[in-house]
């Protein structure tokens, strides 16, 4: 007999306690298990005025942001709505059924007003490192370092190749990206390298040609895992570029020692950390093993001689080329003795004109009259 529903939902009292309808395999009981943010309201204690009315609890919009990042909730305003419906984040965020849920707008402006001033996040971040070192999920023998690129929200088509002038003071052009872009041109590693193409949105990301695919604007998300257990130690956003992501790499590596007192013996990359510099900062400077294939950038595919060819004696400090012609870093005694030591920190040793002139091996030699030599590292040379 087919049933149907009665009652017309009209009951005016219930009993009803959102602890005993949450499963107790769900993943927000596994996670509120071990989020202790107790120490929270003194890490943001001066960011708060000691009068005037009472704001949102910091640990509401904390747990509802937590909320959003598991469960892939990205609009700050569906995330309201969904913690208003949901059972099972209201009893996360410690919500009675009846408990107001804040307005979208209050996350935007603590998200990017007091949390960030306060690196909320990183202190988040830091803490939840700290209870997995506790738990003995960090043994902090060996690292391992990579990247992900994340599209940046930002059209292809709003965007303009870099050689062309921008009126960046457009009152169009006036938004948080932007004025935080103009603020980060200043710094080192945004003047020195132009990507192809800028975005009018989000400047800071960066043009990047995905494999087999159309280039977007994009950013790196940079980690640093322990290679025992696979938690990840720090992480840091830089625009989709290599130059970035390896100088990231440094800057976490600081980072873990100075906060958790923690150098890995090892350190494992991929090519894109096989650079001489990197890899003489590991060495010499960090103490680390590099478990990272030398980043081999004087290797070809065509015909031409790797440089690989090219014979290194320390004694005489010069390269042998394959016809046994020597390259050297100068030819001639100078009066005031030289190194030779470029800006990069590199050495170019160069051939002798003449050996070249007569040489049958010239049009397939990748030397050119010149081989440079890192300064950085005992590495290999490569060719110019
Ligand atoms: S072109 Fe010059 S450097 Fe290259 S193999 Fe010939 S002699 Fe040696």
């Amino acid at each position: 007999m087919m049933g149907q529903q009665a009652g017309a939902q009209d009951q005016l009292f219930y009993s009803f306690g959102l602890e005993t309808h949450i499963p107790s395999d769900h993943i927000l009981r596994s996670i509120d298990r071990f989020l202790h943010l107790g120490a929270l309201r003194q890490h943001l204690s001066s960011f708060y005025s000691h009068t005037g009315r009472p704001s949102i609890d910091p640990e509401l919009m904390i747990r509802m942001l937590i909320i959003g990042y598991c469960f892939g909730i990205r609009s700050e305003r569906r995330l309201c709505q969904e913690v208003h419906l949901n059972l099972a984040y209201r009893w996360f965020c410690r919500l009675n059924l009846d408990d107001a849920v804040p307005e979208h707008s209050t996350f935007s402006k603590n998200r990017h007003g007091r949390f960030r001033a306060s690196a909320t996040f990183r202190w988040l971040f830091d803490e939840v490192v700290r209870s997995c070192m506790a738990a003995g999920l960090v043994k902090g023998e060996g690292f391992a370092v990579d990247a992900s690129v994340v599209a940046a929200d930002a059209s292809r088509q709003r965007g303009v190749p870099s050689s062309q002038a921008v009126d960046w003071k457009d009152p169009r052009l006036s938004t948080r990206a932007v004025r935080e872009y103009l603020e980060a041109l200043d710094a080192e590693s945004l003047a020195q390298a132009l990507p192809k193409n800028i975005s009018l949105t989000d400047p800071q990301s960066r043009w990047t040609a995905a494999p087999g695919g159309p280039a977007f604007y994009a950013y790196s998300t940079n980690y640093l895992v322990d290679a025992e257990h696979g938690v990840i130690l720090d992480v840091q956003a830089t625009p989709a570029h290599r130059t970035a992501e390896v100088e990231s790499a440094k800057t976490m590596m600081d980072r873990v020692e100075e906060r958790f007192q923690i150098t890995p013996v090892r350190l494992i990359g991929d090519t894109a950390y096989g650079t001489a510099a990197m890899l003489a900062w590991m060495v010499d400077h960090k103490g680390i093993e590099p478990h990272v294939p030398v980043w081999e950038r004087w290797q070809r595919n065509d015909d031409t001689l790797p440089s690989s060819e090219f014979r290194w004696s320390e004694q005489a400090d010069e390269y042998r080329c394959p016809q046994g012609h020597p390259l050297r870093r100068e030819w001639r005694a100078f009066k005031n003795p030289r190194t030779h030591i470029t800006k990069a920190d590199t050495i170019i040793y160069r051939s002798s004109q003449s050996d070249c002139a007569t040489c049958p091996l010239k049009e397939r030699c990748c030397a050119k009259h010149r081989l440079v030599r890192s300064c950085a590292a005992s590495m290999r040379p490569r060719a110019t």
